[in-house]
């Protein structure tokens, strides 16, 4: 995932399993004098939940000597998530869910977060629990296209997004869990007030269910996803990528998606 002289942007969100990636990243970092770390986090703006997390965030990174970068939905969008949220129920136009408008719109903050501090790759902590949900919920969702796309380590598509990887996929969230709390590591436990609505706490609650009835469950659908998704990728069209008109971002057709969400709010 790595080369022994890239700049690292860890994308930290004051959580358990970005506070112990950043901890494990810059323990390796120090054995490797030509890499740098820099840590990014993306402000949604939650009230009552992402202020205390910014706050976390920036002390795990004090305690390490890591830069820390700030990107705020509010600076890049005009909105903060809250607002967007309110606003488009407001107008009747709420088409996605809390989370769904939020992934969109982070995706986004962090690959521009990620150009700002002159990063060559972005790491996040997604967990093989986070990985096998997202596979699932893809299925449930006749998604197959995000289901081909989604890597633990993202392809080159356009010169503007910075590469992605996941040192995490195969590492259980216990584990990531269990390592902050041996090594004592502060991270926010409060969770996102939006987090309730998720499809995801479903998929969560099954799959550990059937991970208690079978061991081994996530880390087989992870490895079979593994090996079937280069044959899906053939299946499913290329798409090409083109520039926003509007923004000037990455864009698989003229408008992007946030472009054309936000236009549908003003
Ligand atoms: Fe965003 Fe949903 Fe995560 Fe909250 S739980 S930070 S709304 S993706």
């Amino acid at each position: 995932m790595f080369n022994f002289d890239d700049r690292i942007a860890v994308a930290v969100s004051g959580g358990k399993d970005s506070a112990s990636l950043l901890h494990i990243l810059a323990k390796m970092e120090r054995q490797h004098p030509k890499a740098s770390l820099v840590a990014v986090t993306v402000d949604e703006g939650i009230k009552g939940y992402r202020d205390e997390a910014l706050q976390i965030a920036e002390a795990n990174c004090q305690i390490l000597g890591i830069e820390h970068h700030v990107v705020s939905f509010k600076k890049l969008f005009n909105f903060s998530l809250d607002q967007l949220i309110e606003k488009a129920q407001r107008k009747g136009k709420r088409e996605l869910s809390s989370c769904a408008y939020c992934g969109v719109l982070r995706r986004r903050a962090l690959n521009v977060a990620a150009r700002e501090v002159e990063a060559d790759k972005i790491a996040t902590a997604h967990t093989l629990d986070d990985e096998v949900q997202t596979i699932l919920m893809n299925i449930f969702r006749g998604d197959i296209s995000r289901l081909a796309k989604e890597n633990p380590i993202t392809e080159d598509v356009h010169p503007l997004f910075v590469q992605k990887v996941k040192p995490f996929c195969e590492i259980p969230e216990r584990e990531s869990t269990l390592y902050a709390y041996v090594k004592n590591i502060r991270f926010q436990d409060t969770p996102c007030p939006y987090a309730l609505e998720a499809m995801r706490n479903d998929v969560r609650a099954m799959l550990n269910s059937m991970e208690e009835k079978y061991a081994g469950t996530k880390f087989t659908v992870f490895k079979i996803m593994e090996r079937i998704r280069p044959a899906l990728a053939e299946l499913v069209k290329k798409d090409g990528f083109t520039e926003c008109v509007e923004c000037g971002e990455p864009a698989s057709s003229s408008l992007c998606r946030i472009c054309e969400l936000l236009r549908q709010l003003s």
